[in-house]
């Protein structure tokens, strides 16, 4: 394999270039794969995503490194030969958009420097977002904001960046950010009076080209903070699509847009009272249905020590519902609730009993289940369960009220 030389890193702003195909190989997956003596495309490397663009006829789709510091440019159409002459155009607003988002990362990486000694671990770019991973201690948004805004004063002194190539020893004498691993000839990116970062990405000619950089949001991630943000065009579109989120929001509350989050809370405190007085009012009905439920049952059986027995199917009552009346009915003395309901295209039950009453509700349970082809269970004086055999809901209930009736005879 042959080493590519690499027109990008003396001008990162080169998108068209001529070249000769050196070599045609085959990915793994069979598409054409071409290696040129030059190429002004970036291969993934280094956290940046490649380039694409096209070469010749061809649409250059992936861009990657290989043995032998060569690149190979995936393509797909019609692959030219090898040896032939070629033209290749790197997509621009790709590439720029990788420049700003790059470029930004140097320079937040080293506010998180200058303002805390605050290394960057790692950094990962995809299509939609950025992240940097800081060594920065007590996180917090207006630490992160600070170094935010350090980042944009930088970008719009519009400030040069510069490329150097220096030797190993050259190096060990620039005040660089972070280390690097390569060995040999150094790549050195310099933000003039403000970083040197070893580096074989591609950047901004000067600080100004990246537009602005802004924090989307951060968290705690392994020991660092996880700062995810975004720069130049990236901002611009982030910012559309907040603004459109906020707007929508507000639109909702007729409120201004600044105003949509304090309206929010609004709604969701009223929303909570709400829940509680309904919750109250609830617990009153309950009490009233209690008692006349109890007292109709009182009226046709009970007395003389037997239980009095309530055993009633309700139409649509969801299991909160039924768990309420069950309870209300069993702090009247000597009561037995079994209760039912279709809800949501399934029969539900709930048995329960006062201390004072008799039955095993649990084995109740059990059995009307077995009846409803369901499954259920509890205590004694508690039980709940459920089946899919609505149309037996009331045979279940008919047969635990005889059972507790012949129990209590
Ligand atoms: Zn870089």
């Amino acid at each position: 394999m042959n080493t590519t030389e690499r027109l990008y890193y003396s001008d990162s702003h080169l998108v068209e270039f001529d070249a000769r195909v050196v070599s045609v190989s085959r990915t793994t997956d069979g598409r054409a794969a071409v290696a040129l003596d030059r190429t002004a495309f970036y291969p993934t490397g280094g956290g940046q995503p490649c380039d694409t663009g096209a070469l010749g006829a061809a649409r250059v789709v992936d861009c990657v490194e290989a043995d032998g510091d060569a690149v190979l440019h995936v393509v797909e159409g019609e692959a030219p030969g090898v040896g032939a002459e070629v033209r290749g155009r790197v997509d621009w607003p790709r590439r720029l958009d990788h420049m700003q988002q790059h470029t930004g990362q140097h320079i937040l990486s080293q506010a998180f420097v200058e303002l805390y000694g605050a290394q960057t671990r790692s950094f990962r770019m995809t299509e939609d977002a950025c992240e940097i991973d800081v060594d920065l201690t007590e996180p917090s948004d207006e630490r992160v904001e600070r170094a935010v805004r350090r980042a944009n004063e930088i970008i719009w002194d519009d400030r040069t960046v510069r490329v150097h190539s220096v030797t190993p020893d050259e190096a060990a004498r620039l005040p660089l950010r972070k280390d690097s691993a390569r060995e040999g000839e150094l790549r050195v990116i310099e933000i003039e009076g403000f970083d040197f970062s070893p580096c074989g990405g591609t950047h901004a000619r000067s600080t100004g080209e990246v537009g602005c950089v802004v924090a989307r949001h951060w968290e705690r991630a392994k020991g660092l903070a996880r700062v995810t943000f975004a720069a130049g065009g990236r901002a611009v579109a982030d910012y559309r699509r907040a603004n459109r989120t906020a707007r929508a929001v507000a639109a909702l509350f007729s409120v201004g847009r600044d105003e949509a989050a304090e309206a929010a809370a609004r709604l969701q405190e009223e929303n909570k009272q709400l829940q509680r007085r309904l919750r109250a009012a609830e617990e009153t009905a309950a009490r009233a249905e209690a008692r006349e439920l109890y007292e109709e049952a009182l009226s046709s059986e009970g007395g003389d020590g037997q239980a009095v027995v309530v055993a009633r199917a309700f139409e649509g009552r969801d299991a909160e519902g039924l768990r309420r009346l069950a309870f209300a009915l069993a702090s009247r003395p000597n009561a037995v609730a079994l209760l039912g309901a279709v809800d949501g295209g399934a029969a539900r039950l709930v048995f329960a009993r006062s201390a004072d009453a008799r039955g095993d509700m649990n084995a109740l349970m059990r059995e009307a289940c077995a009846t409803l082809e369901g499954r259920g269970g509890g205590r004694p004086d508690l039980a709940q369960g459920g089946g899919r055999r609505t149309d037996r809901l009331a045979e279940a209930l008919d047969a635990a009220a005889a059972a507790v009736r012949g129990e209590n005879h």
